[in-house]
């Protein structure tokens, strides 16, 4: 199958799952996880109509981003792994959102390399769902505190939460982290933070996706269903 063939048919997918639960399908945004695939296939994935890119890994980024610089549209590099504070620089220059903040001192870090190069950054705090040790983010009940000292940094604009559901988790656990997560933006929507946007709810992978739309996801993440295995 094409790329084009699996996006058309992840697109089915993605608006199967918003009808289902009653959701107009075009208020789900999906990023194509384009990490560890080389910049033909992102080429081929923007010409089959994709826009927003994720990428985990700084140096990766910086690659694909010079080597696609050129193109019209640009296309819209989204940052969804863990990052050291000391690749904030690659960040701010490439990138138009980041989904991975997790603390302070990335904000700051980010907020001083974005002031350098005069560029702005959407970000969501990513919360720590599923509890297991080795996934970053926030734990639920800090996510608002983390938002608040975020929104102080004028060139971070947080849009809301994203969360990795537990790994290999059934139906019913996979489905206890989305809803988690919804009920942290149901608190950050409360808090009603100066600067704060709480729409976005990134959550949803190739394996869960359709539980994730049903769950309230607003934008999904999508690598395996659209490249291949890595
Ligand atoms: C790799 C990755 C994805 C995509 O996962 P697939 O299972 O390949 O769809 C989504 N989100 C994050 C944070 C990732 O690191």
């Amino acid at each position: 199958m094409s790329l084009a063939a699996r996006l058309a048919l992840v697109r089915t997918q993605i608006a199967e799952a918003a009808l289902a639960v009653g959701r107009d399908p075009a208020e789900i945004r999906l990023v194509a996880v384009s990490k560890t695939f080389p910049v033909e296939d992102v080429r081929a994935a923007l010409e089959a109509g994709c826009r927003d890119l994720g990428e985990s890994r700084a140096q990766e980024l910086v690659a694909k981003a010079e080597a696609l610089a050129d193109r019209d549209p640009v296309p819209r590099w989204v940052f969804i792994g863990p990052l050291q504070s000391n690749k904030a620089r690659d960040v701010a220059r490439y990138a138009h959102e980041l989904q991975s903040l997790d603390r302070v001192e990335l904000a700051d870090a980010l907020q001083r390399r974005l002031d350098a190069v005069d560029r702005t950054l959407d970000v969501l705090v990513q919360v720590n769902t599923s509890g297991e040790e080795a996934k970053s983010g926030v734990a639920p009940d800090e996510a608002v505190a983390l938002a608040r000292v975020v929104a102080a940094h004028d060139r971070l604009r947080v849009r809301g939460l994203m969360t990795i559901a537990t790994l290999g988790g059934d139906e019913a656990e996979t489905r206890r982290c989305f809803r988690a997560l919804a009920e942290t933006r149901e608190r950050l929507r409360d808090a009603a933070i100066d600067g704060v946007d709480s729409a976005e709810l990134s959550m949803g992978m190739s394996a869960d996706f359709p539980l994730a739309i049903a769950e309230g996801a607003t934008t999904v993440r999508i690598g395996t269903a659209l490249f291949g295995r890595r």
